[in-house]
This record gives C-alpha cells, structure tokens and sequence, in this order.
C-alpha cells in the first residue's frame, strides 16, 4: 500500500514562505492499496484534500475518508473538496459516535458534520455536498475501508469522542494518532500501535511546552517518542506540527529526541510514508 502525506498541520492552517518546506495543510493522509493507483481511503479531511483533489488530476474521489475526530483541522477540507463535491463521486465518510448527549442519542454523523457546516457557518450542509456520499457514525473495532483492514480505537483526547486508525493491507501497517494525550491512558495508543511498520504521531508540543500539551489534550515530544519507542513501531513520522513553528523550528524540534531509536523523520506535505 502507498501513503502520501497531503496535510500535516495540526490547529489551523500555516501559509508562508517559512512554512513551505513541512506544509501548511492540515491534517489528511491518503491511502492507496496495491492495485489502485488513486488513494481509496483517506485519514482526516483537513485542507490536504485540496491535495488529494489535484493529485487525482481531474478525476473523482471514489473511496472511504475516516475522521479521527471532529475538530475544525481536521475536517475543514470538506466543503472545499472538488474530487468528492462532483456528483460522479462516491464517500463514505465515517467519524466516531459521539454518544454525548446520552448513549441512546448519539447524533447521525450528518449532524454532527452539520454543527460545523451548515447555514449560517457555511452556505451548505453535509448533504449538499454532490454525488454519492453517506455519512456513518461508528464505534470502535476492526472493519474494511478502501480496501484496507482498519482498526479503530478511542484515544485520550480533548473535546469529543477521539479514535486513532490502524491501517493494514499488503502486508504493511500504519498507525495514525494525530490527536492523543498518553499522559491519560497510554494503553490504547500503544495497542494501536504495536509493531506497526510507520506510527504517524502528532508532535505539536516540546517536552518544556508539557503544560500547555496537556491543557490542550496532547502528548509532548518525549511522550510521543517512548510510546513509539514502547510499542515497538519501525518508525516515528511527526505530523500535526504547531502551525506557528517554521520550517527550521520544525527540524530543531525533531533533533530533541534520537534520530534512530526509532528512526525519526518530520511529515511534510506530499511525503510517501510507505509504498
Ligand atoms: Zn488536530
Ligand atoms: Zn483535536
């Protein structure tokens, strides 16, 4: 399987010459199993789906997109997603039952994408989107997703109901927890991970920004390096960078921890992490 890096920004967007080596897209991975030479499943719908839509080169998106949570950076690509607003399109899009309200009303996915995008927030809802999209709230556990055995499982977060992916097929695995705060309950993370050829982590705060990490429900750097390290992963990707970090803060950031235990590298923008 092939997995390219369309967005890497965690919060909100990062324009700028200071920016353009790493990317200033947010969150959105995309995933194409052996065979198919446009990604079927897409992580996260932050705006790296401008990136997917011009990668597909005129053609629609005809897939699953799996949302880790519900945040602005990670589902602000939608209404703007030209290879999925087309109506020779088909999605599925899931994102984690909520269950807020009371376990018995969880809310329809739609729903709750519509709190975010609807009238007056934006001139469309969900279901104006074109083509053939359905939209399913789901619970944690193993199913298929473009093709791929997915694993789902809820992580420590902050604001909602938070699952990170394990993505699985060709004999390659990929874990991806943009969004995770270990110091919680490090237990989940770590079973998601475990022995997986690529852990993508979010790596938005130094181990001197700890307060702050955890306020907001994120992990540090050196947390983010032991669960790695713990669960055995072939290697560390750093993603969801502080959108105010430059380029050069970014990489001096990564030096803060080794370079080779696991080898560690900075996701930037059009990155293959595996294939
Ligand atoms: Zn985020
Ligand atoms: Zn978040």
């Amino acid at each position: 399987m092939r997995i390219v890096l369309h967005g890497v920004r965690g919060s909100t967007p990062a324009p700028g010459a200071d920016f353009l080596r790493v990317g200033g897209s947010t969150s959105c991975l995309g995933v194409a199993p052996m065979g198919s030479a446009a990604p079927t499943l897409l992580l996260d719908a932050g705006t790296g789906l401008s990136s997917v839509s011009r990668s597909l080169a005129g053609a629609p998106f005809v897939g699953d997109i799996l949302l880790t949570h519900l945040h602005w950076d990670h589902v602000q690509g939608l209404p703007f997603f030209r290879a999925g607003d087309r109506d020779d399109a088909a999605v599925r899009l899931m994102l984690p039952a909520q269950c807020e309200a009371s376990p018995d009303r969880p809310g329809s996915a739609a729903e709750l994408l519509g709190r975010s995008m609807s009238p007056p927030h934006f001139p469309i809802g969900p279901d104006g989107l074109r083509g053939d999209w359905t939209f399913d709230a789901i619970a944690e556990g193993s199913f298929v997703a473009g093709g791929c055995t997915v694993t789902a499982v809820e992580v420590p977060h902050k604001g909602g109901r938070t699952f990170g992916y394990r993505v699985e097929a060709d004999g390659a695995s990929l874990a991806y927890l943009p969004d995770h705060h270990p110091a919680i309950d490090p237990g989940p993370g770590l079973e998601l991970a475990r022995d997986v050829d690529a852990l993508c982590h979010g790596a938005m705060f130094a181990d001197s920004e700890r307060a702050i990490a955890h306020a907001y429900g994120h992990a540090t750097l050196g947390e983010t390096h032991r669960l790695a390290q713990e669960a055995g992963v072939g290697r560390l990707v750093l993603i969801h960078h502080a959108p105010s970090r430059t380029d050069d803060e970014i990489d001096a950031l990564a030096r803060q921890i080794p370079a080779d235990d696991p080898p560690v590298s900075v996701g930037r923008e059009g990155d293959v992490v595996l294939g």
